[in-house]
């Protein structure tokens, strides 16, 4: 690829410009798992066309952007994620990527974090190749289990064997530096069955391993069926049983557990998801993609033919400064180390215990939240109750104030 020859020159002046991570959503999938929201359209790869016209409008976008905000910012992460963004000849994904250095000041190539979900059934020697050539340095798999009868629950479209070859192929031709998504909480699902996908992952030693537990999510057929009774899923305690299995068993494997449902070898944490939970500025640009620029979101539509005609972003208010405070708390916490009290301040002039005091004190007492007078975060009692801690957290007993 020619990235390095066309990648805009960095002055002495870039030393002053902010570092940014750019997201790009790739919105086709072959099929729609029966458990998923997110914005994914079934799209072969039979259809070019509209991958052209996407692509286009991506380009566009990504212009658009930079004239905006190009001068301000330096990118060091790039993740290409979906919907299931190996559909596509990644050659045309390479395209935009080549877009990205063309028109922002990137960090050096080996400073940039380059990141590409795949998903099992997409990910033939060819696309490896194209992966490796457009320079990318980390691959994100979407392998969910190792066991066929709860793939098939899920409604996804590959099996553990193609799982476990696109595992091997990715490492052989692109990187080692893998992340290896799984799911707990399938209906049909028993901490055995759990154990033994997780176990098999582990053989693997993978870079990095995401533990996500199922949400039923409105509008899916999972969701459906639940409230129709004809889905049963694991009852709430075999799902933390087997959510702390992944801890204890990743921690046991030399595996720092750094987010609730993330855990890297030393040196290999996602750089680019860090920016999520720490609220630092990332770009998103696609289909429904979402940006933080200073601690405000933004959120592209989700109409493609609104996409393609170039009506990127949705109508929306940037949200009451409470609002982005219950935001940032609701995502820095995510981080297993909590957040730092200073930075709070820092980002909103606000004195964290002066404004939540009261509520943390008492969550902490309780044992679910934990303090060292600088930080906070959650215990692993809190990490099963996260929602209920955080609305406590969050309602209007933060309201009340006092230290
Ligand atoms: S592959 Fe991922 S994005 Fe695509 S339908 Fe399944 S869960 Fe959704």
């Amino acid at each position: 690829m020619t990235q390095n020859k066309e990648t805009r020159t960095v002055s002495p002046a870039s030393s002053f410009l902010r570092p940014l991570g750019i997201y790009v959503h790739i919105p086709f999938c072959r099929q729609k798992c029966r458990y998923c929201d997110f914005v994914s359209l079934p799209a072969g790869p039979e259809d070019p066309d509209r991958h052209s016209a996407y692509i286009a409008a991506l380009k566009q976008e990504l212009k658009e952007r930079a004239d905006r905000f190009g001068d301000q910012y330096q990118v060091d992460s790039v993740y290409i994620g979906g919907g299931t963004p190996t559909m596509l000849d990644v050659d045309r994904i390479n395209e935009v990527v080549e877009e990205i250095f063309r028109r922002f000041s990137v960090v050096g190539r080996d400073r940039l974090e380059l990141t590409i979900e795949a998903n099992p059934e997409s990910i033939d020697e060819l696309q490896c190749r194209r992966i490796r050539d457009g320079g990318f340095n980390r691959v994100s798999l979407g392998v969910q289990s190792l066991n066929d009868e709860m793939l098939q629950n899920l409604g996804r479209v590959h099996d553990a064997r193609t799982a476990a070859e696109s595992f091997r192929r990715i490492r052989e031709f692109v990187t080692d530096n893998i992340n290896v998504d799984l799911m707990f909480g399938i209906p049909g699902q028993t901490p055995a069955i759990w154990s033994e996908t997780l176990e098999s992952a582990l053989a693997w030693k993978p870079a990095h391993l995401s533990f996500y537990s199922l949400q039923l999510e409105e509008g899916t057929p999972f969701y459906r069926h639940y409230k129709s009774g004809e889905l049963e899923l694991p009852a709430w305690e075999v799902n933390r049983q087997m959510y702390h299995t992944a801890v204890t068993r990743l921690r046991e494997s030399g595996y720092e557990h750094y987010e609730i449902s993330s855990a890297a070898l030393p040196g290999k944490c996602c750089r680019h998801n860090l920016k999520y939970w720490s609220m630092a500025d990332y770009l998103g640009l696609g289909l429904s993609a979402h940006s933080c620029l200073d601690v405000v979101r933004y959120e592209n539509t989700s109409d493609l033919d609104q996409y393609i005609r170039g009506e990127y972003l949705k109508e929306s208010s940037p949200g009451s400064k409470e609002e982005r405070m219950g935001d940032y708390l609701f995502t820095a916490l995510r981080q297993i180390r909590g957040f730092e009290f200073a930075d709070f301040a820092d980002r909103f002039d606000v004195d964290f215990l002066s404004e939540y005091g009261a509520s943390a004190k008492e969550l902490i007492r309780e044992g679910l939240l934990i303090s060292d007078g600088k930080m906070l975060r959650f215990s692993a009692q809190g990490l099963d109750r996260t929602n209920l801690v955080l609305s406590r957290l969050l309602n209007d007993e933060g309201g009340t104030h006092g230290a």
